[in-house]
């Protein structure tokens, strides 16, 4: 049986931490809407370089760009029993858009987890942040240190610093997740698909709380 997540949360809310580590133990791919416009930054494609300026000021990429891509990568065979997505949708266009998607290949999301942080704490988290150049893992320089500095503990790779990780771009993350994102908590809400996960526990209690969510709404 499939198995089809969608983690809702502020940049910052530890979304990429936290479906790196369920993917893993559920055997479906991470599908995080950055990771693959940072894929295109790197390559230099041509979507690459519109997001860019988009991505380096902290706004969204245009709904109808971010949708296609995404509806590309959930179209690759590995995604036929399930995903978890991360960073998408951000707005309700994107989120009917998925809907709309999913509706016509006869199948639908199983939960929404909403991982819950205030704004100090996401910004804290988002100052140390770190992430590896090839396998996309992100570390912390405090809460969740590499083993040997600039060293990826997964792949080896190196750790940089992402182009949007400036305070100036950290606050206005925040400030169109407020104004574009946090509409989704009630439209999943009502939906009956949200689960509100404690973001501000330990990387392996919000873990905890998220694989007996998904035990239910997965069945397993
Ligand atoms: P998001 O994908 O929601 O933007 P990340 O998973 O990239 O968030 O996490 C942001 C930063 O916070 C990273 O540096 C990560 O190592 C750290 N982090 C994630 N979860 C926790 C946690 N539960 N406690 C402390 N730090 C965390
Ligand atoms: P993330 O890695 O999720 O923090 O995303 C990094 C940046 O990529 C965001 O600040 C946006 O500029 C862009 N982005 C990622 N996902 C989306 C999305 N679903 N809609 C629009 N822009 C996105």
């Amino acid at each position: 049986m499939g198995c089809r997540i969608v983690l809702l949360g502020m940049p910052g809310a530890g979304k990429g931490t936290q479906a790196d580590l369920l993917a893993q133990a559920l055997g479906v791919p991470h599908v995080a809407s950055g990771d693959l416009f940072r894929e295109h930054l790197e390559k230099g494609t041509e979507l690459g370089r519109l997001a860019r300026s988009y991505i380096d000021r902290g706004d969204l990429v245009p709904d109808e760009v971010t949708i296609g891509m995404v509806a590309e990568r959930l179209s690759r065979p590995d995604c036929a029993s399930g995903f978890i997505l991360d960073g998408f949708p951000r707005t309700v266009p994107q989120a009917e858009a998925l809907d709309r998607l999913l509706r016509e290949r006869g199948v639908a999301l199983d939960a929404v987890a909403y991982i819950r942080v205030r704004e100090e704490v996401a910004l804290a988290r988002l100052a140390g942040r770190w992430t590896c150049r090839q396998c996309g893992a992100v570390f912390h320089t405090l809460f969740n240190p590499p083993r040997q500095a600039g060293v990826c503990d997964i792949c080896g790779g190196e750790l940089y610093q992402r182009s949007d990780e400036t305070e100036e771009a950290h606050r206005r993350r925040l400030k169109v997740y407020q104004e574009q994102t946090s509409p989704l908590i009630d439209y999943y809400r009502r939906a009956g698909l949200l689960v509100e996960i404690d973001g501000e526990q330990s990387i392996e209690d919000v873990q905890a709380d998220l694989r007996a969510a998904v035990e239910v709404a997965c069945g397993r």
